[in-house]
């Protein structure tokens, strides 16, 4: 796909530090539409799509929100937390969209292996196919997340 002078416009939103300390992009070098085939690619490979990933995760912050702050086991290998960090952000693509600061972390007992994210993760994953650049904050892998927030045998 060729770069759009919109893409090039909103790749220089994300790359600076305007929304979010540090910028979306991290420290990855890669254009933006690049680093979402990329993924694109890792989530097929998987045999899932943004929009599945983007509903476990949903699920899942939605089952631990009503216990803010503790831990809640899903099952027998996963457990979930989520916390409030004050405020709101804004979706950087050119539309409408106001997320609450709220982040939930996901543990793996069985794997001892944890990852975060934020509401609006949920929602750039969902509607822009987007994990964020190498090296941002709250960067997900799609493989690493995929094999947290799924039970193994998915
Ligand atoms: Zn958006």
């Amino acid at each position: 796909m060729k770069q759009s002078p919109d893409m090039k416009k909103l790749e220089e939103v994300l790359r600076s530090g305007r929304i979010v300390h540090g910028g979306f992009l991290g420290t990855d070098s890669r254009r933006l539409i690049e680093i979402i085939e990329t993924d694109l690619a890792a989530v097929e490979r998987l045999g899932l799509t943004c929009v599945s990933i983007a509903k476990r995760m949903l699920e899942l912050t939605e089952a631990a929100r009503p216990r803010y702050g503790a831990w809640m086991e899903m099952d027998d290998y996963l457990s979930v937390r989520c916390e409030d960090v004050k405020g709101s952000i804004v979706c950087p693509w050119p539309h409408a969209g106001r997320f609450v600061k709220r982040i939930t972390t996901a543990h793996r007992r069985d794997l001892d292996q944890t990852i975060s994210w934020t509401d609006l993760n949920i929602h750039m994953i969902a509607e822009h196919g987007f994990f964020e650049g190498k090296g941002s904050f709250f960067r997900l892998e799609p493989e690493q997340l995929a094999g947290i927030i799924f039970p193994a045998s998915k």
